[in-house]
């Protein structure tokens, strides 16, 4: 398989979720590029090693860092651990980390609600706001990972897609707000993606999926992780507020 080669000598990376699926595809691609990249997971500290062992041999620079989006305390201490110094800079913000709680409405806690939201809304804004100055002194660039989800709307993801609707919203809203410090700020809505969050699903749904789907399959991370590339490098350097659909024409 091609693929594109991009340089990020001498940008400086936070990717959230890099243990696994999309992030993780988004962090060794970064490596191959020559960034340095931090990256956090949330529990899985076997596969968080596995991607710092994977990404030794490339030219970048990787770090896991444990950081629960659930935990406040955690997000500051990642905030400050990257971004030390007063005069620290940040190129690059990947707000991806995520994972599903579904429920049809009636039986959605209110803890399963919370707990989404957070994972995913809160997160992504604590982390843009945090990164804010870093972000603004190398004239940075976010990328926030939603879902085609937001735009569909689905059954039994009142929250999912409350948070995937919320996100795209702050990509838009960021956006206007901080486009005169040169920061560009873009959303990818995946559709289906073979990575973990799939894997509750049998083959036969899987292959139910993809039959709806104009290009007849689900999406590899890689695909993913290359559109949130050309996001993130000058290749897309006019581009900003937008809401990158990659699901195989899905919607
Ligand atoms: P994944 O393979 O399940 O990986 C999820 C990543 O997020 C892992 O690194 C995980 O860390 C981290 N994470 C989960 N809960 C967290 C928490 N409470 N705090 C901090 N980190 C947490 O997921 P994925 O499929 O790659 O999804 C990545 C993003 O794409 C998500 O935002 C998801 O909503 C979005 N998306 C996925 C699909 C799809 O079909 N897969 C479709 C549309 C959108 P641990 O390894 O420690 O658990």
């Amino acid at each position: 398989m091609r693929q594109t080669t991009w340089d990020f000598t001498g940008k400086k990376a936070v990717v959230t979720g890099g243990s696994r699926g999309i992030g993780r595809s988004i962090v060794t691609r970064l490596a191959k590029a020559n960034a340095t990249v931090y990256f956090t997971y949330a529990n899985n500290s076997d596969a968080a090693e596995e991607v710092v062992r994977d990404c030794s041999d490339y030219p970048g620079t990787v770090h896991a860092l444990q950081c629960n989006h659930l935990d406040l305390q955690q997000l500051e201490g990642l905030q400050r651990l990257v971004t030390s110094s007063p005069r620290s800079t940040l190129d690059i913000l990947v707000n991806n980390a995520g994972h599903t709680a579904d429920s049809s409405i009636p039986a959605m806690s209110w803890d399963q609600w919370n707990e989404v939201i957070q994972v995913h809304l809160h997160a992504s804004f604590f982390l843009t706001k945090g990164f804010l100055r870093p972000l603004i002194r190398a004239r940075g660039t976010i990328v926030n990972i939603s879902s085609v989800a937001a735009r569909m709307g689905a059954p039994g993801m009142l929250n999912y897609i409350a948070a995937k609707s919320g996100i795209d919203g702050m990509t838009k809203a960021a956006s206007k707000e901080l486009g005169e410090f040169g920061i560009r700020v873009n959303s990818v809505a995946p559709g289906y993606v073979n990575t973990d969050i799939l894997a509750a699903r049998s083959e036969q749904q899987i292959r139910d999926i993809a039959s709806g789907i104009p290009l007849q399959r689900v999406a590899e991370p890689r695909e993913i992780a290359d559109t949130v590339m050309f996001l993130l490098s000058d290749a897309a350097s006019y581009i900003t507020g937008q809401v990158i659909q990659v699901d195989g024409g899905l919607y």
